[in-house]
C-alpha cells in the first residue's frame, strides 16, 4: 500500500515526477525545496526595476525532439516561438554560431556552397583520428584546428577550467556543424520560450490537490520515516553528506548591468578567446522578443570551480569523478525506499527537455513496479548508474 511520498527538489525533475505520480497513480506527495522558489535553476523572475523577465540562474532555452515532452510543457502554459541565434565575438570580428556555412565563409574569406564547404572542412580535418577519445579530438576530426582554436579551445578552457583533452567528446556533440546558412543553435523540431517564464510553468505543474509544497525546507533523513518512498533530486554526494568526497562541478556567476536601449542586439554573444576572462554575455529581454522594455539588463558570465556554498551547475565527470560516482551509486543502491532522479542526483549534463522526459518515463516505471510488486528503480535506466 502506497501512502504519501516525499520528493526532494522542486525543479523540473521533482515537479514532473510529483505531477505524474498524482495524475497517473493517484499518489500524494510532499515536495520540498531548500530555496524560496520552485523551478530550480530554470527559475525566472521579473526584475523589480525594469520588469524584464530574468533567468536568474542563467539562460534556458526550451528545445526537444520528443513530441510528448513538448505537448506536456504546453499543457502548463503558452510557449512562444523562439530561435536561439548565438554569435561569437573574437578579435577578428563577430561570427555566426553554431559553425555553419556563414561561419566557414566569413572565417576563411570564401564563398563556398554547401558541397564545397564540406570538402573544404574535410581537407582541414585531422584524418589520423579514428574514434575521438575526447573533446579536442572530436573538434580536430570534424572542423580542423583553425576553427577549433578560434571558437572552442579558449571557451572550453574558461568554461571547464581544464584542458579540452580531459573532457568527453559528448560535450562538443551538443553543438551541430552545418553546411547551410541555418544558424539555429539547436536541431530540435520543437523550440520555444514560456511566455510567462519557467517558474510559472513549474508552479502550474505542482498545482494539484495531491501535491503539497514546502519551500525553504532542507531534507533531513529523519523526515523519511513519515513517507513510503523518498525521491531525491538534489546532488547525490550531498545526500550522503559527502562522506566519500565531493563530485566536481563548475559553477557560473555574473556581472549584471543595467542601461537603456539595446546593449548588444542579441540574446547571447559568446567570447571564445582567452583575451577576455568571461565566456558569454546575455541580454535577457531578447529572450522574450514579444515584450517591449525601454531599459535593458545584461549579464557577463564567468565560470569557476565550485566551492562550498556555490551552486553546482555543470558536472565535470573527469575520471576521478566517475570513480567517486560509482562508489556513491553503490551506496544509493543500498538505501531502502529511496530513488534518485535528475541532473544533480545522477550527475549528468542534462537539458530541461531531457530532465522532463526522464521524469515522465521514471514515474511510469516506478508506478509499474509498484503495481507489479517488483523492486522500485533506484536510478533511471538511461542514467547508466
Ligand atoms: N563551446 C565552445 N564555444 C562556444 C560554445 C560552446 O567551445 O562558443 C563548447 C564549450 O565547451 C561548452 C560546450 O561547447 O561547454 C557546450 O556548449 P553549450 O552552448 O551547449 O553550453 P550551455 O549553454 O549548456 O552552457
Amino acid at each position: 500500500m502506497i501512502h504519501r511520498v516525499l520528493i526532494v527538489g522542486s525543479g523540473f525533475s521533482g515537479a514532473v515526477l510529483a505531477r505524474q505520480l498524482a495524475d497517473l497513480g493517484g499518489i500524494s506527495s510532499l515536495v520540498i525545496d531548500s530555496r524560496n522558489h520552485v523551478a530550480g535553476n530554470c527559475h525566472t523572475e521579473r526584475d523589480e526595476g525594469t520588469g524584464i523577465l530574468v533567468h536568474r540562474y542563467g539562460p534556458h532555452i526550451f528545445h526537444t525532439d520528443r513530441a510528448d515532452v513538448w505537448a506536456y510543457v504546453n499543457r502548463f502554459g503558452e510557449f512562444r516561438p523562439f530561435v536561439n541565434r548565438v554569435k561569437a565575438s573574437i578579435p577578428r570580428g563577430v561570427f555566426s554560431l553554431p559553425i555553419n556555412l556563414h561561419t566557414i565563409n566569413q572565417f576563411f574569406g570564401k564563398r563556398l556552397n554547401p558541397e564545397e564547404a564540406r570538402a573544404f572542412l574535410q581537407s582541414k580535418a585531422d584524418r589520423g583520428i579514428g574514434e575521438p577519445a575526447n573533446f579536442e579530438e572530436q573538434a580536430l576530426k570534424f572542423i580542423g584546428r583553425e576553427l577549433y582554436e578560434a571558437f572552442f579551445q579558449g571557451y572550453t578552457r574558461k568554461q571547464w577550467g581544464c584542458e579540452p583533452t580531459e573532457l568527453p567528446a559528448s560535450i562538443l556533440t551538443r553543438l551541430p556543424v552545418r553546411f547551410s546558412y541555418d544558424d539555429n543553435y539547436y536541431n530540435s523540431p520543437f523550440q520555444g520560450m514560456p511566455a510567462e517564464g519557467y517558474t510559472e510553468i513549474v508552479r502550474r505543474i505542482l498545482d494539484h490537490e495531491r501535491i503539497a509544497l514546502r519551500l525553504e525546507t532542507t531534507y533531513d533523513p529523519a523526515m523519511a520515516g513519515e513517507f513510503s518512498h523518498v525521491f531525491h533530486t538534489g546532488p547525490l554526494d550531498e545526500y550522503f553528506r559527502h562522506r566519500l568526497g565531493r563530485l566536481s562541478y563548475r559553477t557560473v556567476f555574473w556581472e549584471k548591468s543595467e542601461s537603456t536601449g539595446d546593449f548588444q542586439g542579441n540574446a547571447v554573444i559568446n567570447y571564445p578567446g582567452m583575451e577576455v576572462a568571461h565566456t558569454r554575455v546575455h541580454e535577457h529581454k531578447h529572450f522574450a522578443p514579444w515584450e517591449k522594455h525601454e531599459k535593458t539588463l545584461s549579464f557577463v558570465e564567468y565560470s569557476k570551480e565550485t566551492g562550498e556554498g556555490d551552486i553546482p551547475y555543470y558536472p565535470k565527470r573527469l575520471s576521478g569523478d566517475k570513480e567517486l560516482l560509482a562508489a556513491y551509486a553503490a551506496l544509493a543502491r543500498g538505501e531502502e525506499r529511496v530513488s534518485f532522479l535528475g541532473r544533480l542526483a545522477t550527475y549528468r549534463y542534462m537539458d530541461m527537455h531531457q530532465v522532463i522526459g526522464e521524469a515522465m518515463d521514471f514515474a511510469s516505471d516506478w508506478l509499474a513496479a509498484a503495481a507489479a510488486g517488483t523492486p522500485f528503480p533506484v536510478f533511471p535506466p538511461k542514467s547508466a548508474l
